[in-house]
C-alpha cells in the first residue's frame, strides 16, 4: 500500500486545523479588544487634557478679566499668563498657547524656545473659528517633522458667557499608541505561545487518534497476507476503541470463515481427485479454471497448458458449439476421439453454476468414458439390423415362391415340388437362425449356468466324430490324431457337443471333394487344445479373426447358399469362453483352415491317482 504523504497525514491536518482555530480566535478577540482598549485609552487621555484645559481656562478667565493699571496692563497680563503656563510644560502636553479673544494675538505659550510667537496675531483657522463660535475644536494630526501623532484642542475661555480668549493645546497622543503597541506586542507573543502549545498538544492528540488507526491498518495488511494471529491494541473505550474491538471480532470471524472455506476447498479437491469421472470447471466466459486429474488423463493434456483456455477448444467442439450454446445444451454431448484402430468416446454432461439472481457464473463439465457403453450400443444396433436382415431374406424368398404357387404354379407337377422344397429349406434355415439366436440370448443372460461333469475328452470327441462319419459324403476322409490315454476335463457335454458340431459342420461345408479333415487333441501345461483342420478354400488373411463375430461371413452369398446363419462360430466362442477356454483360427487361403480351442486341464492329475 502506498505510504500516506506527510501533508496528507492526519497528524499534520489536526495540527494545522488547531493552529488555524487559534489564529482565528486570537484575531477576532484581538481586533475587538484592541479597538476597545484603544478607544478607552484615547478617551481617558482626552478627558485628562480637557480637565487640565478647564482648570487653565478658569485661571485664565481670572487673569484676563482682572482690573489692570493702564500703563503696564498688557505686560502684566502676559506675565500672569506666562506664569500660569509654566505648570503645563511637561507630561502629555507639548505646548499650550493662550490667545486673546479680541485681538487674536497670542498672549502666551508654554514652550520656552518659542516665546517669539507671543504678541503675534494667530492665523490658525481653528482658533479663529472657536473664538467666533465659542465651540471647542479638536483634531488628531501627524507632526510632519517627527512623524508622531498629536492631538490639537482649541477651547474657548469665557467670561459671563462671552468669549474672551482661547486655549490652544498640542498634546502627545502618540503616548497612547505607544501603550497600544506594547499591548499588541504582548498579545502577539501570547498568540505565538498559544500556537506553539496548541501545535504540541495537537501532535499528541493526533497521535492518540492515529496510533490505533495505524495499528488497524497494519493488521488489515497482515490479514490480506493471511496472518490472523495479530490483534489490534485497544487504548480506550471511546469510538476508536470500539472500532478496534470490532476490528478484532472481524478478524476472528474472518479466520473462522477462512478455515471453513479452506476445509471445504480441501474436501472438494479430494472429492474431485478421487473421482473416476473427469471434472472441468470454467468461468462465465468459458475459460477453464479447474480441471481434475482424470479429466487431464481422458483428454491427454497437461494442467499448465489447459488452464484459461476456452472449454470448446479443449473439447474440440469449436465447429459444432459456441460456449453459449453449451450453456443451453441440457442434454449430454458425445465426444468421439476414436481413431481407425482405437475407439475412444467420452460423454460430457454440462451443468451451469448459477446465482440466485440467475446470473451465470460458469459451467461444470463432467466427462465419462463411454467407449464400452457406446461399443455395446453399436453392437446392439448392428445386431438388431443383422437379425432383421437375416430374417427378411428368407421371408422375401418364401413370399415370392408362395405367390408363384398361389398364382397357379401349385398345379404344375414339376415346379410345385421344387418350389415347396425351397420354402421348406428357407423355413428350416429360419428355424435354425432363431434357435441360434435363442441360444446366444440365453448365454448373454446373467443367470446362464453350465452343468459341468468330468468327461474323458478323447472318448467324448471320438463319439461326435463317429456321428459325423455316418452322415458325411464318402469322398471326404477323416483322420483322428488323438491320445491313447484318457484326458479328463470338467465340461458341460451338451454345450461342448454344440461347439464341435458347429466347427465340424463348417469343415465339412467348406471341404472340397476328396478333402481330408484332421481331428487332434494336444496336452499342454495347463490346458488341452482341440483342433479340427480341413483342406478347404481357406479364409483371407485379414478376415481370420473376424469369423467369430456374430453374423460375420467371409463370402455372404456362398455361405447363405450353404445354409449358414453366421452365428455358429460366435456361439462356439461364447461356449468355449464360458468354459474358461479360448478359441482361434489359422487359415491359408486356398490350402485350408484349422480351428483351435483350448480347455483348462491339469495334466498330472491322473498320475497322482495312479
Ligand atoms: P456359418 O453358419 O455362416 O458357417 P459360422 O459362424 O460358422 O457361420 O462361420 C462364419 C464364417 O466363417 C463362415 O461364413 C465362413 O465364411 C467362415 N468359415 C468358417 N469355417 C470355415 C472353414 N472351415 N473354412 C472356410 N471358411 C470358414
Amino acid at each position: 500500500m502506498k505510504k500516506v504523504s506527510f501533508f496528507q497525514s492526519v497528524h499534520v491536518k489536526t495540527v494545522l486545523i488547531y493552529m488555524l482555530l487559534i489564529i482565528i480566535a486570537m484575531q477576532i478577540i484581538g481586533v475587538y479588544f484592541v479597538r476597545q482598549l484603544e478607544a478607552t485609552l484615547k478617551d481617558n487621555f482626552k478627558t485628562s487634557i480637557i480637565d487640565k484645559v478647564n482648570i487653565l481656562s478658569y485661571y485664565l478667565e481670572e487673569q484676563l478679566t482682572q482690573e489692570k493699571p493702564p500703563e503696564d496692563g498688557a505686560a502684566s497680563v502676559e506675565e500672569g499668563v506666562r506664569r500660569l503656563l509654566l505648570d503645563y510644560r511637561s507630561g502629555d502636553i507639548a505646548e499650550v498657547r493662550v490667545i486673546d479673544g479680541k485681538t487674536l494675538k497670542i498672549i502666551g505659550t508654554s514652550e520656552p524656545d518659542n516665546q517669539i510667537v507671543v504678541g503675534q496675531k494667530t492665523t490658525d483657522t481653528r482658533i479663529r473659528r472657536t473664538i467666533a463660535t465659542a465651540q471647542s475644536d479638536d483634531q488628531e494630526l501627524v507632526e510632519p517633522e517627527t512623524g508622531k501623532r498629536i492631538w490639537v484642542l482649541v477651547s474657548p475661555v469665557k467670561s459671563n458667557g462671552e468669549v474672551i480668549g482661547a486655549v490652544y493645546v498640542v498634546s502627545k497622543i502618540e503616548n497612547v499608541f505607544g501603550q497600544m503597541q506594547d499591548i499588541n506586542r504582548i498579545f502577539s507573543t501570547g498568540t505565538a505561545l498559544a500556537l506553539a502549545i496548541t501545535a504540541i498538544l495537537g501532535i499528541f492528540l493526533a497521535r492518540a487518534i492515529t496510533r490505533p488507526i495505524t495499528d488497524m491498518r497494519r493488521q488489515a495488511l497482515a490479514l490480506a497476507k493471511g496472518n490472523f494471529s495479530r490483534k489490534v491494541k485497544i487504548y480506550g473505550h471511546d469510538e476508536i476503541g470500539q472500532l478496534a474491538a470490532t476490528f478484532n471480532t472481524l478478524t476472528k470471524k474472518l479466520q473462522e470463515a477462512q478455515a471453513t472455506t479452506e476445509s471445504e476447498r480441501r474436501k472438494l479437491s479430494s472429492v474431485l481427485s478421487s473421482m473416476t469421472d473427469g471434472v472441468i470447471a470454467t468461468d462465465r466466459r468459458g475459460r477453464v479454471i479447474l480441471i481434475n486429474e482424470p479429466a487431464l488423463q481422458m483428454l491427454d493434456v497437461s494442467r499448465e497448458t489447459v488452464l484459461s483456455t476456452p472449454l470448446v477448444s479443449l473439447l474440440e467442439l469449436e465447429e459444432e458449439y459456441t460456449f453459449d450454446e453449451l450453456l443451453s445444451e441440457g442434454e449430454s454431448v458425445l465426444l468421439n476421439y476414436s481413431t481407425a484402430t482405437n475407439p475412444y468416446i467420452l460423454r460430457a454432461n454440462f451443468s451451469i453454476i448459477q446465482k440466485e439472481t440467475g446470473f451465470v457464473n460458469g459451467l461444470i463439465t463432467v466427462l465419462h468414458d463411454a467407449t464400452e457403453q457406446e461399443k455395446i450400443e453399436m453392437e446392439r444396433r448392428e445386431f438388431v439390423a443383422n437379425v432383421s436382415h437375416e430374417l427378411r431374406t428368407p421371408l422375401t424368398t418364401m413370399r415370392s415362391y408362395i405367390e408363384a404357387l398361389a398364382d397357379g404354379a401349385w398345379q404344375d407337377k414339376e415346379i410345385a415340388p421344387n418350389f415347396l422344397n425351397v420354402v421348406q429349406n428357407e423355413t428350416e434355415r429360419m428355424i435354425r437362425l432363431v434357435n441360434d439366436l435363442l441360444q446366444l440370448s440365453k448365454m448373454d443372460s446373467k443367470d446362464y449356468k453350465l452343468s459341468k461333469e468330468w468327461v474323458d475328452l478323447v472318448v467324448f470327441f471320438n463319439r461326435i466324430i463317429d456321428r459325423f462319419e455316418l452322415t458325411k459324403e464318402e469322398n471326404i476322409n477323416f483322420e483322428r490324431m488323438l491320445p491313447e490315454k484318457a484326458i479328463l476335463v470338467e465340461i458341460d457335454p451338451d454345450k461342448l457337443t454344440q461347439v464341435l458340431d458347429n466347427i465340424i459342420s463348417n469343415a465339412l461345408k467348406y471341404s472340397p471333394a476328396g478333402g481330408q479333415i484332421t481331428f487332434k487333441i494336444k496336452e499342454k501345461e495347463d490346458d488341452v487344445v482341440v483342433s479340427i483342420s480341413d483342406q478347404g478354400m481357406g479364409i483371407p488373411k485379414g478376415k481370420v479373426s473376424k469369423i467369430f463375430t456374430r453374423f460375420y461371413r467371409v463370402d455372404k452369398a456362398r455361405t447363405r447358399k450353404l445354409g449358414g446363419t453366421g452365428l455358429g462360430l460366435a456361439i462356439a466362442k461364447e461356449m468355449v469362453e464360458a468354459h474358461d477356454g479360448q478359441i482361434w483360427a489359422r487359415s491359408i487361403e486356398g490350402k485350408g483352415t484349422t480351428i483351435f480351442f483350448s480347455l483348462p486341464y491339469e495334466k498330472y492329475e491322473e498320475d497322482e491317482w495312479n
